[in-house]
């Protein structure tokens, strides 16, 4: 009997051998043939993105995600191994089970056009063995990344006792075919970079730029960002398809730099959604009406917010809520000046 990686998961789980048995043979038990390996660093986060993916329902799930679409590397908080063995599932080299399996085919073989000869020096061997496991994967990043100060005895950001979240971020972005920072804090800074900033937290570009990398990057913010905007995002990338950024970085087509972009222009307190009259206007938290004199930064705000909303009930439905419509103004929290240039949040009596 073929066990299904579903199958596989659930009597593993059941059977508690997740800790026992060794972090690489349950990769390779789960992953996919040909399933893009998928590198996930949690640095200075409340977990919060991660946690808004596990609502993903809309789209498509998460469970579907993890066991059919991609093969999860590391992530320090969905990882079923721990300590020393997650962090080489993150390090080590990870080719996919069917580039395993034809590279054996082509094991030691010598001659021209072999798909495994990877130097090109006419024969398979170590050497191609290892270039095939520096493979590249997508690196998602969650949260801001801590300075290294050499004065400062404290490593901000510790990963597995060892290593810090600079260093992970320095080695894992170097190897990495692509970058998505999820959520507001990996994409500007966001809450940990807000003055005085005491751990000198920035965001995934910025960091880039200090270490000179040069990747490709797509931003997602949000605090925390919505499963979809996520998981839209990485099928488009998983399919090939090209993913237009707008001028923040973002996907184009849910954040965007139009006027007719912004949250103010979606939302239903908008004045063309009132014709012949004006708007309801709140005077206080709860009431219904804008929140424009309670510190809305709805006009200073690019998403789909009003449009997708939040917490879908089911396949291809949209959400039931967002957070005007639940009388609290939008705070900006997709925008890279998020929060200092976003405060006070709340205004008015
Ligand atoms: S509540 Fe905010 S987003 Fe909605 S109309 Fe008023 S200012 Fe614009
Ligand atoms: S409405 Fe504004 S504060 Fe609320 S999630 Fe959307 S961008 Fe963030």
């Amino acid at each position: 009997m073929r066990l299904s990686r579903r199958d596989f998961l659930k009597i593993a789980g059941a059977a508690g051998i997740t800790s026992v048995l060794p972090l690489d043979l349950i990769q390779k038990a789960m992953a996919g043939n040909g399933d893009p390996r998928v590198i996930w660093l949690q640095g200075q986060s409340c977990s919060g993105c991660s946690v808004s993916l596990l609502n993903s329902v809309k789209t498509t799930t998460i469970d579907d995600i993890l066991l059919n679409k991609i093969n999860l590397g590391y992530h320090s908080t969905l990882i079923a191994a721990a300590g020393d063995l997650a962090i080489k599932g993150a390090l080590g080299p990870h080719p996919n089970l069917t580039e395993l399996a034809a590279f054996e085919n082509q094991w030691l073989m010598e001659g021209p056009d072999l798909k495994f000869d990877l130097d090109k020096d006419g024969r398979v061997n170590l050497i191609d063995f290892n270039a095939l496991c520096k493979q590249g994967y997508i690196l998602v990043v969650e949260g801001s990344i801590p300075a290294e100060d050499a004065a400062c005895p404290v490593k901000f950001c510790d990963i597995g006792g060892h290593l810090s979240m600079e260093e992970a971020f320095s080695i894992l972005s170097q190897k990495a075919d692509r970058i998505i920072a999820l959520g507001t804090c990996a994409c500007y800074g966001g809450i940990p970079q807000a003055v005085p900033n005491p751990t000198g937290a920035k965001g995934v570009s910025d960091k880039l730029i200090e270490l000179g990398y040069s990747k490709p990057l797509i931003n997602i913010p949000g605090c925390p960002a919505h499963p979809d905007w996520f998981v839209l995002t990485l099928l488009k990338v998983l399919a090939g398809q090209t993913v237009t950024l707008d001028s923040k970085g973002r996907p184009a087509d849910l954040f965007g730099d139009s006027s007719s972009q912004r949250v103010h222009a979606k939302c239903l307190f908008h004045p063309s959604r009132w014709p012949g009259s004006a708007p309801p206007q709140a005077a206080t938290l709860g009431d219904y009406g804008c929140l424009e004199s309670l510190g809305c930064k709805g006009k200073n705000t690019w998403s789909n917010c009003p449009v997708l909303k939040w917490n879908s009930g089911g396949p291809g439905q949209n959400g039931v809520n967002w957070c005007v419509e639940a009388r609290s103004p939008c705070c900006g929290c997709v925008e890279p000046d998020f929060p200092d240039g976003k405060t006070p949040f709340i205004t008015g009596s």
